[in-house]
């Protein structure tokens, strides 16, 4: 950190500043500019951010360097992380299909999505038995029994199961089921939340927010890794931003942005990201271009009957076809479809 001092701060000021740095177990190095003085604080950063150094008399700014995650950050692990879900490995060596329904409403309906995505060569199973709607009068989910469910897609398919959670309450009983634990975008800041998910030894995906900046998302990852669980797969779903077009702008660039910063595996999700299933596949195809780890994508068998998100999904025919094309691609690009 740089304590910036004003320009008329006077010796007695810059000395007490030093002073407070030292008394706080830091060390300080003053040095001196025509117009200003700047001080580089050494030592424990959250202990110089609780002090109020902005207040004290002459200084200008408090400036921050350095990276405000530790255990996520890239910078002090640069081995990158591949998570595990099942048998299913996600990490920058190859590109992961994750897919399945928004939500779990039906045994048929369940199942005919999870068949589907396994055709399609996903590795992974998504689907929504918690569901968060922004209208309390929406489809919640079918809960315990949605899990049942899910637990029969996966004896069926063999694909190990993510799915979402919303309470702190529930994180036991869905990981009975679950293989990874998925927070959503409207919790990505639900820092209990994150606490116990942390604590569940399992991996977890982790939704960017609504309106969260790469280092709040990165933050967010921080409070699960805090709790000694680093199998974090972080997804890029769309942002919000002045455009109708689509339900929200996938941030491709930010998705880049998250790699270069972290360790862990970074996949998108275009079927949140815009709201529209002609959409799915042109994105899908750019985030696989960009370097994504993977897509999580959404497939119902019959789309205009969802109760949630049927705008978004993709028919069986529809993924199975994207699927293979993904594959091709992925191979061209040389990191063949996990
Ligand atoms: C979901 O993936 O089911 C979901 C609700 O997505 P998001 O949290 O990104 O809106
Ligand atoms: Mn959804």
């Amino acid at each position: 950190m740089v304590v910036v001092m004003r320009t008329d701060a006077t010796e007695a000021d810059v000395e007490h500043v030093v002073d407070r740095v030292r008394e706080a177990g830091g060390d300080a190095f003053v040095s001196r500019g025509k117009f200003r003085t700047i001080i580089g604080l050494v030592g424990d950063t959250e202990a110089f951010l609780s002090m109020p150094l902005a207040t004290l008399p002459g200084v200008d700014q408090v400036v921050k360097v350095g990276k405000p995650y530790k255990l996520v950050a890239r910078e002090l692990h640069p081995q990158l992380t591949t998570v595990r879900v099942g048998d299913a490995a996600i990490g920058r060596a190859t590109f992961s299909m994750i897919a399945g329904p928004c939500a779990v409403e039906t045994r048929e309906q369940a199942l005919g999505a999870a068949r589907a995505a396994k055709a399609a060569g996903a590795t992974v199973l998504r689907g929504g038995a918690y569901k968060p709607r922004t209208s309390p009068y929406a489809f919640q989910g079918l809960a315990r029994r949605g899990l049942e469910i899910l637990a029969e897609c996966k004896a069926e398919t063999g694909l190990p199961i993510v799915t979402e959670v919303l309470d702190a309450g529930d994180v036991d009983h869905v990981a009975e089921v679950a293989d990874a634990l998925q927070i959503g975008t409207r919790n990505m800041q639900n820092f209990a939340l994150l606490k116990e998910v942390g604590r569940a030894n399992m991996p977890v995906l982790l939704k960017r927010g609504l309106s969260a900046t790469v280092e709040e998302w990165l933050m967010a990852a921080e409070y699960v890794a805090q709790q000694g669980n680093t199998e974090i797969i972080l997804c890029e779903r769309g942002i919000r931003t002045f455009e109708t077009a689509t339900r929200n702008t996938l941030d491709l660039a930010g998705m880049v942005a998250a790699q270069i910063e972290t360790h862990l595996p970074v996949v998108v999700d275009p079927s949140h990201a815009t709201g529209r299933h002609d959409l799915v596949a042109p994105m899908a195809r750019a985030a696989l271009a960009a370097g994504a780890d993977g897509v999580m994508m959404d497939v119902h068998p019959e789309p205009s009957e969802a109760l949630c998100d049927g705008p978004q999904a993709l028919t069986p025919p529809e993924i199975e076809a994207l699927g293979a094309e993904l594959a091709a691609l992925a191979r061209a690009l040389g990191r063949p479809m996990a």
